[in-house]
């Protein structure tokens, strides 16, 4: 008797590509200058505009949703992913509403997400994790210490900031293989999720999401 496939026997069987936006080159927003500015992808949206546009829509919200009206949802993923706005996972794996649940942070890593996924898990009751990173990553950019500094002339005596980091990483594959381990050697993670937690990256320009070999 046949099983069905996993998420990452399908991607691997299919590498996909699909329309994205093109790369961007990551700079700093304190060393924008009024060219890449101009050449850097902006987003002029303000709250104001996002009230009014929700004001308008929210009878259509409760039609696109399914299951708008249930807490009592069984979705079999959850997909941690990069807070970056030109990294989409309901586009990229083209997920319909209520087929994941997407957590998203800095560079998609799981530490930070893992107390969303045992709630989640204990509400919800997940089958797979994907853990999704993507090329041209603003946590590529810059660094922890970068960023310390900055705090550090905000506030020059705060002690904290020294032990603080920011998910910043220098290598792709290596990030999303240090956070599978972090899923995997978490010991509160039901071991059946974490054994079927699953690494891969999501290519900017191409739209390509490859699974990583194990
Ligand atoms: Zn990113």
């Amino acid at each position: 008797m046949s099983t069905d496939p996993t998420v990452k026997e399908l991607l691997q069987r299919n590498k996909f590509s699909r329309p994205t936006f093109a790369s961007l080159p990551w700079t700093p927003a304190d060393k924008l200058t009024k060219k890449t500015r101009r050449q850097s992808l902006t987003s002029t949206l303000h709250l104001g505009a996002i009230i009014r546009r929700v004001d308008t829509t929210t009878h259509r919200h409760s039609c696109v949703c399914p299951a708008a009206s249930t807490l009592r949802l069984t979705v079999d993923i959850s997909v941690v992913t990069c807070a970056d706005p030109r990294c989409i996972p309901e586009q990229f794996l083209e997920l319909r509403p209520v087929e994941a649940v997407i957590i998203r942070n800095m560079c998609g890593h799981a530490a930070p997400a893992l107390n969303d996924i045992l709630a989640l898990d204990h509400l919800i009751g997940f089958t797979e994790i994907m853990v999704i990173h993507h090329t041209d990553c603003g946590a590529l950019a810059f660094t922890d210490d970068q960023v310390r500094a900055t705090l550090r002339k905000r506030r020059p005596d705060d002690e904290e900031i020294e032990s603080m980091s920011f998910g910043t990483i220098k290598d792709l594959e290596q990030s999303v293989r240090d956070d599978l381990a972090v899923i995997k050697g978490s010991p509160l993670m039901r071991k059946e999720l974490a054994e079927r937690s699953y690494g891969f990256i999501y290519d900017i320009k191409t739209g390509l999401v490859s699974a990583l070999e194990d």
